[in-house]
């Protein structure tokens, strides 16, 4: 989306960009194993409300544009493996819920006070 670089567009630069602060100066590029490493730690900061990182999308594969900082990348990944496990099972929670909201519309014949009660624990 920038201005006026359809002028100069050089195809044989690709602009490899940190994806954690958008910058381009001494960029590297990801390998997959990063990419997964980050994948794993991108779950914790769903849940972080006020993270810079919640809004970061880690991209699938590995592209020409896609690069990081090693800086940034080990700010990203330094996260505990607790709390990696802890958002798993926070988003595995989510989408049992979600399932078990999708069950429960397609067969009515649960009584949803029933399920309330099993689902809350008292701590
Ligand atoms: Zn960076």
């Amino acid at each position: 989306m920038a201005e006026g670089s359809q002028d100069d567009f050089n195809s044989n630069v690709v602009s490899l960009k940190c994806i954690f602060c958008d910058d381009d100066e001494d960029v590297k590029k990801f390998t997959v194993e990063m990419l997964e490493k980050c994948r794993e730690k991108s779950v914790v900061y769903k849940f972080r409300n006020k993270s810079t990182y919640s809004d970061i999308v880690i991209p699938d594969v590995v592209n020409e544009n896609t690069g990081y900082h090693t800086a940034c990348y080990k700010k990203y990944t330094a996260v505990g493996t607790k709390e990696v496990e802890s958002a798993i099972e926070q988003q595995l929670a989510i989408e049992s819920q979600q399932r078990h909201a999708l069950s429960q519309s397609a067969s009515s014949q649960q009584e949803p006070d029933n399920l309330y009660h099993l689902t809350v624990s008292h701590t």
